[in-house]
């Protein structure tokens, strides 16, 4: 901890905080994975990155210095510098998911009861269902018509929106509720979204319901059939926001896992003469286990890099295979930060600390280290003399105690291709609850833990 006050006087204090504006705008933008790619898109081009597609298509070979991104289905996104060396000999990856904890809309969802119009939700990740309700929340999404246009649905964020929300009982007639475990307090078929109560007189039956019908129709062009084909998520209303009367923190909503997200994107876009080639990696699916198409788990990245090479030095597949041993990754993934109103779960010399620095995590896991990415200690070695020569704070962390608890992140995926990995991210509080908190100096201190790493890491 002392550390951290040597480096941080009252100006680079002043730096953090700036830095952490971007990403208070970023996170209340970027809601969803297609919101984070979209804005990764946007400030990518803004800081000259060329789309791949187009390199791909007509076959222009990349060289030394060229920064291109890649976009797989919207809800995915890879970027590249490349270094001076031939991509043979590795690439520095930062690797970072967008999907947040939320609640999806089912593919039937609009129903009536009681006079009221509501929508039956299926929750995304390991959320508290508790947690969600009599809050605001908005709905943010896309709903794809057969004709093949997407309409873009974001209610619930301008002043002038409408938001809407679970309900919760009353404490009043909450004795049966109040006596339950707290996985039952709130049960998943009870988050059930409010969103209307007007009705349509001019019909007979399930008049709330039609009234919603008929606004979605003018307002949106929606038809109650075309919720089959739509990707709704219901996400907390509202700006992230500074946090203590010092405002040394952020809450928001999604720091795990677009806190890492933003910061490697910010180390890649001002990446430049790099010796190595260096990648930013945002992926989809990491809160459900990395699979799909935009997960982790997907061929995806593993083509990608094919098209890099036949742009490059040539494709093979032993040449892939090079690339891989040569790889090098921090899978940037948030750590549980030590809370001193929960201690009894964590062990005080294996935690991670808000204000501690970047967070290094040998591995994740359970139950005797299960189905972790052990990170070889040769590979933090060299992060080590990297990140001491820049004097960048980090520190090393476990999830909880042992045998506490587990999770996971995307880093065996890419282990298991042979790359050298390690988790490094940032301490979060409230982790997966509506709102989650982190310290704006351990942001800046990832940002430049990034940036270091992709510039030094050999
Ligand atoms: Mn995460
Ligand atoms: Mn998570």
């Amino acid at each position: 901890m002392k550390k951290i006050w040597e480096k941080y006087n009252s100006e680079k204090i002043e730096n953090a905080f700036s830095f952490n504006d971007g990403y208070k705008n970023f996170i209340s933008i970027a809601k969803t994975e297609r919101e984070c790619v979209w804005e990764s898109i946007r400030l990518a081009e803004l800081n000259g990155f060329k789309n791949l597609e187009d390199y791909i298509e007509n076959n222009i070979p990349l060289k030394t210095n060229d920064k291109v991104y890649i976009v797989n289905r919207n809800k995915n996104i890879c970027l590249f510098v490349i270094g001076k060396e031939p991509i043979t000999s590795g690439i520095n990856i930062l690797g970072a998911h967008i999907d947040s904890p939320r609640v999806d809309l089912k593919q039937n969802p609009l129903y009536e009861s009681d006079n009221l119009a509501l929508l039956k939700t299926h929750y995304y990740g390991g959320v508290k269902k508790y947690q969600w309700v009599a809050m605001p929340l908005a709905i943010h999404g896309v709903v794809c018509k057969k004709d093949g246009s997407v309409i873009n649905i974001n209610i619930g964020e301008d002043e002038n929106d409408p938001v809407f929300g679970f309900s919760d009982l009353l404490p009043h007639l909450a004795a049966d509720q109040m006596s339950k475990v707290a996985s039952k307090v709130i049960e998943g078929e009870d988050l059930n979204l409010l969103i209307g109560s007007l009705p349509e007189t001019t019909v007979e039956k399930e008049m709330i319901k039609s009234n919603i019908l008929n606004l979605l129709k003018t307002k949106y062009n929606i038809e109650e059939e075309d919720f089959i084909s739509s990707e709704l998520e219901i996400v907390p209303s509202g700006k992230a926001r500074d946090y203590g009367l010092d405002k040394s923190m952020v809450m928001g909503y999604g720091h795990d896992d677009r806190v890492c997200a933003y910061t490697s994107l910010m180390a890649i876009l001002n990446a430049n003469n790099l010796e190595k080639t260096a990648c930013c990696i945002l992926v989809d699916k990491e809160e459900v286990g990395s699979n799909g198409s935009t997960g982790m788990h997907s061929d995806w990245f593993k083509n990608t890099v094919g098209e890099l090479l036949n742009l490059t030095v040539g494709y093979s597949e032993l040449t892939l295979s090079r690339v891989f041993k040569n790889c090098k990754v921090l899978s940037s993934d948030v750590s549980a930060a030590y809370d001193p109103n929960f201690s009894s779960v964590y062990e005080a010399k294996n935690s991670a600390y808000l204000n501690g620095g970047i967070v290094f995590n040998k591995y994740t896991g359970a139950r005797g280290k299960s189905g972790c990415n052990d990170a070889n200690p040769e590979y933090i070695a060299q992060l080590r003399k990297i990140l001491d020569d820049a004097n960048i704070v980090y520190q090393t962390a476990e999830l909880g105690k042992v045998d506490q608890g587990g999770g996971g992140t995307i880093a065996y995926i890419l282990a298991n291709m042979n790359m050298e990995v390690i988790d490094a991210g940032i301490a979060v509080l409230n982790m997966h609850a509506p709102w989650e908190i982190v310290s704006k100096i351990d942001v800046f201190e990832a940002y430049n833990a990034y940036v270091e790493f992709l510039k030094n890491c050999k």
